[in-house]
């Protein structure tokens, strides 16, 4: 495949970066914002500014596609996902590259088992659409004959985040392709080279033009005309709390899957495999810099062995290499972005001057290129009223809160505002499933990290709490992205 994706000291930069009804196009005024490096600070490419009047030509383009789109056999729809994961496999060490100088990740641990992650999800999609069945339904009515059928819903808008570029929009971009939806697609401004070199691979493998449209620029500009257009059908956003919630205003009415943000906790009994519940914890708070929804943000720990806990987590800590992404011995790279160093700086602060112990790390590391470098931290001694116990730090943070008893868990786990992913130590089986049914998350991982999932299980957040609506991966996605159509026949009418 001969890449058009820019990244500076590669190739030319290329103009075009809406992709709008097959074809490749510059915004409507023709503004454009610079591809920055969050290892570097340099320059790495030019995109598009697209504004709502772009954002309605993309509506437009998906709405017109839909009529067919819909039409085409189940089986060619799977065919295209298909092709779609065969050509990122062939171009794994491409988008590799780009993911990694886009979005900060090590490229060799990181960037490279995203992309091929992603593969997987459109390989799942074209393989669960086959199975996505309708019901046949005995009625009172003898002159009935009674079967549901799932239809696509129409046009969606998808907003996606920075964290995870390439797989997090093919949790929705791949499904969509399945079951005949077509997309208006708007990527976070910070990751969006990633989603032009994705949208290229879409192009390739023959996506038909107008079914899934790529629009680049502000969230609250195009991300917002998005949601909010009345000929979109239904909406898919995975981002913050704060954003989701002024979606769900905005698109009120239309269908919706909101997967939101999270903060743990991992809860950790005194009989617990401590070894492995720290390699657990270190992974689940370090791995892409901290910056996944279901890291390990909390750590509630019996106090009996915080102290032993903490000491492991902060080797463990200490043994992750922060360092540039394309370095092949970098375990641990920089953040996205500014405003994730700032929280973690404000956070960390807060949980000091309320009594927390730092053990390792505590701040950005000296003499990097950029702000972006976060030396991996372990705190303890956090108190409950400390900020980064109820809000989400989204860095490489291992913050450690003591408990006494399981009731003390009990009660904690039921006033948690977030509700994504939580994680339970103990060699207890029945401590462990007592936690796992209070959890209000919607994942709970016996004995492993929080951020364990694969991507047919069902995600997402629990009633009630701040973490979203719905659930994301694999049959679930398709049933979400699709209607229940009731289909009743009258035999005497033949
Ligand atoms: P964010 O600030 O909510 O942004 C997400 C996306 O929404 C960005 O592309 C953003 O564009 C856009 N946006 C902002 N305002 C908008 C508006 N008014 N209308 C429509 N779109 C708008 O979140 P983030 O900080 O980038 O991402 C991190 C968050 O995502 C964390 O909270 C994390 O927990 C969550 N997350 C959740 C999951 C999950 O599966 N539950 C997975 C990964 C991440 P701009 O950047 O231009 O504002
Ligand atoms: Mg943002």
């Amino acid at each position: 495949m001969t890449s058009r994706t820019a990244m500076n000291g590669q190739e030319e930069p290329r103009p075009k970066h809406l992709w709008i009804g097959g074809s490749w196009r510059s915004g409507a005024d023709g503004q454009t914002f610079t591809a920055t490096s969050p290892s570097t600070g340099r320059a790495i490419g030019t995109l598009q500014r697209g504004t709502a009047e772009d954002v309605d030509a993309a509506v437009r383009a998906a709405r017109a596609a839909f009529n067919d789109y819909r039409l085409l056999p189940v089986w060619e729809r799977a065919a295209i996902c298909e092709r779609i994961a065969q050509l990122i496999l062939e171009n794994e060490a491409h988008l590799a590259a780009v993911v990694s100088a886009d979005q900060g990740k090590p490229l060799h641990r990181e960037a490279l088992p995203e992309v091929r992650k992603a593969a997987t999800g459109y390989r799942n999609a074209a393989a669960h659409v086959k199975h996505l069945y309708g019901q046949t339904i005995p009625v009172e009515d003898p002159h009935k004959r009674v079967s549901t059928v799932r239809q696509p819903r129409g046009v969606y808008a998808v907003v996606t985040p920075w964290n995870a570029p390439v797989n997090i929009p093919t949790e929705y971009l791949a499904p969509a392709l399945a079951t005949g939806n077509t997309v208006v697609w708007i990527p976070a401004p910070s990751t969006s080279l990633c989603a032009v070199a994705l949208a290229e691979i879409l192009e390739e493998a023959g996506v038909p033009p107008g079914v899934i449209n790529l629009v680049t620029g502000e969230g609250s500009v195009v991300g917002d005309a998005a949601v909010a257009h009345p000929d979109v059908d239904a909406v898919g956003f995975t981002g913050s709390v704060t954003t989701g919630r002024h979606i769900a205003h905005r698109a009120a009415g239309k269908a919706q899957l909101l997967e939101l943000g999270g903060n743990g906790p991992t809860i950790v009994f005194a009989d617990a495999n401590l070894e492995l519940a720290a390699e657990a914890i270190a992974a689940a708070s370090f791995t892409n810099a901290g910056q996944i929804c279901s890291a390990s943000e909390v750590v509630l720990v019996e106090r009996s062995i915080q102290a032993e806990l903490g000491a492991l987590v902060a080797a463990l800590a200490q043994e992750r290499r922060l360092g540039a992404p394309e370095d092949p011995g970098t375990s641990l790279g920089p953040l996205n972005n500014h405003d994730v160093a700032d929280k973690m700086d404000r956070h960390i602060a807060d949980a000091v001057d309320l009594g927390a112990r730092v053990l390792t790390g505590g701040g950005r590391a000296p003499g990097r290129p950029t702000e972006n470098y976060y030396e991996p931290t372990v705190l303890t001694g956090v108190p409950r009223d400390a900020t980064l116990f109820a809000e989400e730090s989204f860095g490489p943070i291992a913050p450690l809160t003591p408990f006494d008893d399981i009731a003390e868990v009990l009660e904690a786990l039921q006033s948690r505002q977030f509700g994504l992913a939580s994680a339970v130590w103990t060699r207890n089986m029945g401590r462990a499933m007592r936690v796992a049914e209070a959890a209000r998350t919607g994942t709970v991982v016996i004995n492993g990290p929080s951020t364990y999932w694969e991507l047919h299980l069902p995600f997402g957040g629990g009633s009630g709490t701040s973490s979203g609506l719905g659930r994301i991966g694999g049959l679930q996605t398709l049933e979400a992205m699709t209607d229940l159509k009731t289909i009743s026949v009258d035999l005497r009418g033949f």
